[in-house]
């Protein structure tokens, strides 16, 4: 389905607090009770309407005047946003890849003047069609025995910790930088089956690459993780503040320690095929706000 991917203004809303009346900026039908406090009016447009399942959005707020500790409300949690110049507001968030297909609201939310001000935006969430790869594989292979296991959930829980950290000051910025030259990504979302049995999908994109191919990070952070995998092999985690996240797995060596600040574009490691890899690849995925999100769709989204 094809999607617009315009700018959308959804809603523009001021003092919703339950006491007052709101007041309409000139040329607004009139609530016929003015404020004596002029209101600090928001205004939130998102990069999609409709997005479909694994979309990232970038959301623009703007203020008519000073707000204090605006946020984006999304999926239950306030997520930071970024001043980007005076009154207006960026911030990035995604549709998880296994998130309902139902609409959901995202709200900027503020305080002006001692009142809590917001803007909303009903997003229509479609969902998207993803490929599902049967694969059969020998017995010994498939499975895996206890201690296997117990490193394999002990990894994933770890993993989950770290993207479960919101960190300031928020790093990234438009555009991003795809994590190499020849960004040809394949596989986002497939739902693996495994002899028969489905198994968690394919939450990132491959792309198939000669090994040493050096690996860059796509926007600058911090390194939150680089270390050994039973999956993912050589891997590299990238903080890029405010709840962005970028995974680099598969790596034949590591460039950066654990604890480094990155900058945009610096050298983070090479392709290889460490951990369950059949072949050189690298193994790039994204996680924002809301969820894991299509990492070739980051490279699209409207630029400032
Ligand atoms: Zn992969």
């Amino acid at each position: 389905m094809k999607r617009g991917r315009n700018a959308i203004l959804l809603a523009c809303l001021a003092g919703t607090v339950a006491t007052r009346v709101f007041t309409a900026p000139p040329g607004w039908g009139s609530a016929g009770i003015s404020d004596p406090v002029p209101a600090v009016a928001l205004s939130i447009s998102v990069s999609a309407g409709t997005p479909a399942q694994g979309d990232p959005l970038i959301v623009d707020v703007a203020a008519t005047g000073p707000v204090d500790n605006l946020v984006l409300l999304w999926k239950g949690t306030a997520w930071p946003l970024r001043e980007v110049a005076a009154g207006r507001y960026e911030g990035l968030v995604g549709v998880d890849l296994l998130a309902p297909a139902i609409p959901e609201t995202l709200v900027a939310e503020g305080w002006s003047g001692g009142k809590r001000i917001r803007a909303d935006a009903v997003l229509a969430v479609v969902a998207r069609r993803f490929p599902v790869q049967e694969i059969s594989l020998p017995k010994r292979m498939a499975d895996f025995d206890a201690p296997t296991l117990k490193r394999i959930r002990e990894e994933a829980r770890a993993m989950e910790e770290r993207f479960a950290r919101v960190t300031m000051p928020v790093l990234w910025r438009m555009p991003f930088l795809p994590p190499v030259e020849e960004f040809r990504p394949e596989n986002f979302g497939s739902r693996r089956v495994i002899n028969g049995e489905e198994r968690s999908p394919h939450a990132a994109v491959d792309v198939r690459l000669p090994e040493g191919t050096p690996v860059r990070s796509i926007a600058g952070g911090t390194v939150v993780f680089a270390g050994e995998q039973f999956f993912g092999g050589r891997s590299v985690v990238i903080d890029h503040g405010g709840g962005v996240f970028s995974t680099y797995y598969h790596l034949r060596e590591i460039a950066v320690p654990e604890g480094r600040p990155v900058r945009r574009g610096e050298t983070i490691g090479a392709v290889g095929a460490t951990g369950r890899a059949t072949g050189p690849h690298l193994h790039f995925g994204v996680r924002v706000p809301g969820g894991r999100v299509d990492p070739s769709l980051l490279f699209a989204l409207p630029g400032r």
